[in-house]
This record gives C-alpha cells, structure tokens and sequence, in this order.
C-alpha cells in the first residue's frame, strides 16, 4: 500500500497552503504526505468524505485540563471535536509542572501543551493572589526546560491594586523568549489601556468579549487603544468561558472590523454547560456572527499555531503530522447562548465528523471509516 489513510472527496480548507476546494488529502506513518485533487496510490483505508470539510486539527488555545476542581482531562472533550491541540492556561506553575506533565501530558492523546502560570503552585489552591508566589526567574527557568511543552506564561484572576502579575508573566515571557497569556480585571489603580500599552507584540489578551472588558466606548465604538493594540500586535483571544462571552459586544466588535484573532474556549466543567463553550460550538458562534468559514478556521488553527511559536501545527502541509478534523456544516434554525444567557440567532452550526491525531483515526462519529456489519464477515476489532 502507498498510503495508509486517504480522506477522499472532502472540502480541503488550509489556510496556511491558501487551500480551500475538493481535494484528497493522503496519510502515512502519522504524516500527511500528499493533498491534491485525485492523489496517486492505494491506501489501506479510504475514506469518503464528500460533501464534508476538511481542516487541519483543531487549536484551542484556552483550556483547563489540571489545577482545579472543574479542570477536565483532555481526550473526551477535545478529539470529540476535532481538536488535536490544546493549550492548558496556567494550571501549573513552575513547582507543579513535573506533576501536571505526568498525569495529563504524558497520558493524553491530545497533544498538550502549557502556558505556565506566573504563580508557583499554578491553580492549585486559591494562590493566585499571592504575590510572593510570583517567582519569574524559576518560572522562566521551568520554560526553558521545557520547550515542548510550554509555551509561554498565564496570569489571572489576580485581584489585587498593582500590576505584580501582569508584570511578571510578561518578565517570564520576556526572559525564556515566549509569549504571556494576560486574563486582567481593571481596577482603579491598573486600567485596561495601561495594560495594552504594556503588552508586547505577540502577547495574548485572552477573554476579550467579557462583560469587564471595556471593549466598547459609550458610543458603542470599538475603543481606540484596541486598534492600537492590536495594529502593534497584541493578540486578542475569545476565551469564551463561563462568563466571558457577551454577544453585545462581541456581535458590535466584529461588525466594526475587530474580531478575534484566535478562537479559544476557556473549557472547564460549568463553562462546558450552559453557554457551551465548547470550540466547535464557539466556532459555530463565530460563523453565526458571519464570520467567513474560512475565517473560522484559520482563527481555530494557523494563526493560533504562529501565536504559541507552533507554525508546525495547524496545518495540512506534506510532511506536517497529520492531525485532521473532518467537519459538517449542518442548515436549519439553531440559537447560541452566550455567558449572560442570551441567545444569538443562527442559521449554521459545524458538527465534528471524523478526528485523525498523528495518522490514527480517534472519533468516528459515523462508523464513516469502517464497514457495515454484514459485510464484515467473520469479524473481531477492525482495525
Ligand atoms: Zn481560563
């Protein structure tokens, strides 16, 4: 056999190879290896995907996975939705970041990947506020140990009237070459454009549609230190969360011109229910404030790869590790509920057909990829 897998027929969107049309996109040894219209060679399995979508695996690049009760283990949740990637914001800080990699790095099929939080023990206990635990040479030194893992630093929560953890996520980005993760809370002491003029290039503004984010002026308009920020480079992250998406100003914000450059869920167990922050769902949000699909997907996969220094992920590019989702565009009357409990009106949702993590197929939700029973003969597990 030439290839081991060959997603037939789908819809290829990759925006990072300026794809997007029906195409073939072939798979060995947990590699793509070709994509293009009718790709030469058998395959051990085929798969026809005609009709569907198919993208480069899902980023998320705000999720919990350690640290605190409603944090979830990655694997149901995420390959469930075609997502291969998922970034834990600050659930460990440097002095639990062995334990964090042993019990969720090491057993997830997911691939995992880590913004430390500026905080020693991360989100274990409430510490956040702890400004002595703030230690930005060791949490630097932990990064730099860490490549493959970590990618930057994470503040949140921190309640008090000083800029001690903006400060010190941005030094420990600074001082291991990477980017910090910023969830802010103004207060009178440390305003919202104060902080944007401290971000650097390449620093994420996570949760930006929150209720306590001044996105909008009293007009209505987008705020001009925004358009600054983001003109500098300062990334602007969804986060839905459980209480940081607000369609009135999420909805304002993207018709003025000022969507989200990445698309991030905040995933932990109550954001994961009644605002159903889920990726695929804040996608289908996204698409439902009309936002191109092709939009969606680069904003879900290449551009929050190039934000945490990954240009290899996110991608469909011969040779990249095939991480896949195949996604369904499903027409009819739908509603969206945002961290307020409002619904948006819809006329799109994406479904998650098929996931495929380094070459494997790990959901299915179809038996697309496999025969009907009757024609299987005298079968055990199919592989
Ligand atoms: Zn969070």
């Amino acid at each position: 056999m030439t290839h081991d897998l060959i997603l037939s027929g789908g819809h290829v969107i990759d925006p990072a190879n300026a794809r997007d049309g029906v195409m073939d996109v072939a798979v060995k040894d947990g590699r793509v290896v070709a994509v293009g219209a009718d790709v030469a060679g058998q395959a051990a399995k085929t798969v026809a995907v005609d009709g569907l979508y198919v993208t480069p695996g899902l980023i998320d690049i705000h999720v919990h996975v350690y640290g605190y009760a409603g944090s979830m283990f990655p694997d149901a949740h995420a390959l469930t939705g075609g997502i291969t990637t998922v970034v834990d914001a600050g659930g460990p800080g440097w002095k639990s970041f062995e334990d964090f990699k042993t019990t969720i790095v090491d057993r997830s099929k997911t691939r995992v990947l880590s913004l430390l939080n500026i905080v020693a023990p991360g989100m274990l206990g409430a510490v956040e506020q702890d400004i002595g635990e703030m230690q930005t040479e060791a949490c630097a030194d932990m990064i730099r140990a860490h490549p493959e893992i970590i990618v930057g630093t994470k503040t949140a929560h921190f309640g008090g009237p000083g800029w001690e953890a903006v400060d010190g996520a941005l030094r420990a980005a600074d001082l291991s070459d990477t980017v910090a993760m910023i969830d802010f809370w103004p207060r009178p002491t440390r305003t919202y454009p104060e902080l944007l003029a401290r971000m650097r290039p390449g620093d994420i503004h996570t949760h930006v549609y929150a209720r306590h984010i001044p996105v909008l002026d009293d007009n209505k308009r987008v705020q001009d230190c925004m358009w600054e920020a983001r003109e500098r480079g300062v990334v602007f992250d969804l986060g839905h969360g459980a209480g940081s998406f607000w369609w009135r100003l999420a909805i304002p914000s993207t018709r003025q011109g000022f969507p989200p450059d990445t698309i991030s869920t905040d995933l932990h167990r109550s954001s994961a229910l009644i605002p159903n922050a889920n990726m695929i769902t804040t996608m289908s949000k996204c698409l439902n404030m009309d936002m191109p699909l092709s939009e969606v997907i680069r904003r879900s996969t290449v551009t929050p790869a190039e934000v945490i220094g990954r240009p290899e992920l996110g991608t469909l590019t011969v040779g990249a590790e095939a991480d896949i989702a195949v996604l369904d565009v499903r027409r009819g009357a739908f509603g969206f509920v945002d961290s307020g409990r409002a619904r948006h009106r819809g006329d799109r949702r994406l479904e998650c057909m098929l996931t495929v993590r380094a070459g494997e197929i790990v959901w299915d939700v179809n038996g697309m990829s496999w025969p009907d029973w009757e024609d299987a003969g005298e079968y055990a597990v199919i592989q």
